[in-house]
């Protein structure tokens, strides 16, 4: 059992700081994914963890015991790469084979890891291969082989997906969900920016922003209670809509308020001190809900029909755009006008400084 502890962890690279002072606890077991824009600084943190970068400050615990200082052998972690990092001119037995045989292993010893490992992830057959002899999908279970033939206590996946096609990235994650239900005491750190990936196999999530935390949750929570703008933006596809709304003051039943040209609602929601100002209101496309006496009237600019549902594109008087989505198809054309209501539970409310209002829900 396997417990990490990151501490004001920070890197620099030259003069520029890529990881800010990190804080996270992981217990054992748990499977967490890094996930956010692209230089965000997840490979980096991972790789602070692997060991393959030093720690510019701050402290990373394993188990209780300071490792900042221990090579990468020894901090019980194996990495799984995006490029798979597979000997070429190695038959698949060996590559599985290469970090015990490199711990002089019994040879009868490795036969029987590397024989349970390979059967473990459907690859006994392809045993005798070379990497150049498999599919993408192949190639990088031998690459997940040998990591678990390690019996590390820390896996350590950085996009391990991302050069596959949409199919087999979907099987791989499946496959990779089972190794973790397989492996309930290895503690699994994964590095992705697909958030499909992230909301399907984590246990908990944390959203990275320039080399900084923005939330750290399970992934319905950050779904459903985004701590900020850039939370609500980033988790979730198509994005949440986002329209900036006069807050003029609390008034029966909620919060009066104006957005766009002549649109005025007052929005169920309680939120503490003075309301007034100009607020970002935040709604997901799949809850927007088409309604002949809904707040928010719109023109509509392009309809997408993706067969299980659609996807409205449509324009407020203002000039703000927003996307619902419904399932099923619909027959809007280009300039129909259209009217969504804000359904109460599902409207979210971000102050000046991007942070959630936290509304209440009246
Ligand atoms: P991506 O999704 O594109 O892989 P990332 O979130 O994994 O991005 P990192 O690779 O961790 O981002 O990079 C974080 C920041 O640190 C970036 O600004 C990057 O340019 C910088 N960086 C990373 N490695 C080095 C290095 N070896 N030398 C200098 N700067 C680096």
């Amino acid at each position: 059992m396997t417990e990490l502890s990151l501490r004001g962890l920070r890197k620099s690279f030259g003069g520029h700081e890529a990881i800010h002072g990190v804080d996270l606890d992981i217990p054992s077991g748990e499977f967490v994914v890094f996930v956010g824009p692209s230089g965000c600084g997840k490979s980096t943190l991972l790789r602070l963890i692997a060991g393959l970068e030093d720690i510019s400050a701050g402290e990373l615990s394993i188990d209780g015991a300071v490792v900042n200082a221990l090579p990468p052998a020894k901090r019980g972690v194996a990495m799984v790469f995006q490029s798979y990092a597979l000997y070429p001119h190695m038959t698949v037995f060996e590559n599985i084979a290469f970090g015990l045989t490199l711990k002089r292993r019994d040879k009868a010893e490795v036969d029987r890891r590397v024989r349970e490992v390979a059967a473990t992830l459907e690859l006994t057959e392809l045993l005798e291969r070379l990497p150049r002899e498999l599919s993408g999908g192949q190639r990088q279970r031998v690459a997940i082989g040998r990591a678990i033939v390690r019996q590390p206590k820390v896996f350590l996946f950085d996009e391990p997906l991302s050069n596959l096609d949409a199919s087999l990235r979907t099987q791989m994650r499946g496959e990779i969900a089972n190794l973790h239900e397989r492996l309930p005491d290895v503690t699994m750190i994964y590095v992705t920016h697909d958030q499909v990936e992230a909301m399907t196999l984590a246990d908990r999530i944390v959203v990275l922003r320039d080399g900084r935390v923005e939330q750290v949750g399970r992934p319905l929570e950050l779904y459903h209670q985004p701590a900020n703008l850039f939370v609500a933006g980033f988790i979730g596809a198509p994005s949440m809509n986002f329209l900036a709304v006069q807050v003029s003051a609390a008034a029966e039943g909620g919060l009066a308020c104006r957005f766009g040209e002549g649109l005025e609602t007052t929005l169920p929601l309680g939120i503490g001190g003075a309301p007034e100002g100009v607020k970002t209101l935040g709604i997901r496309p799949e809850h927007l809900e088409e309604h002949p006496e809904g707040a928010l009237a719109v023109t509509v600019e392009r309809v997408e029909n993706l067969g299980e549902s659609h996807l409205v594109h449509a324009r407020l008087p203002g000039g703000a755009t927003l996307i619902a989505r419904g399932s099923g198809a619909v027959e809007a054309k280009a300039g129909a006008k259209l009217r969504y209501a804000l359904p109460p539970g599902h409207v979210h409310l971000f102050l000046e400084d991007g942070r959630s209002a936290a509304a209440r829900q009246l």
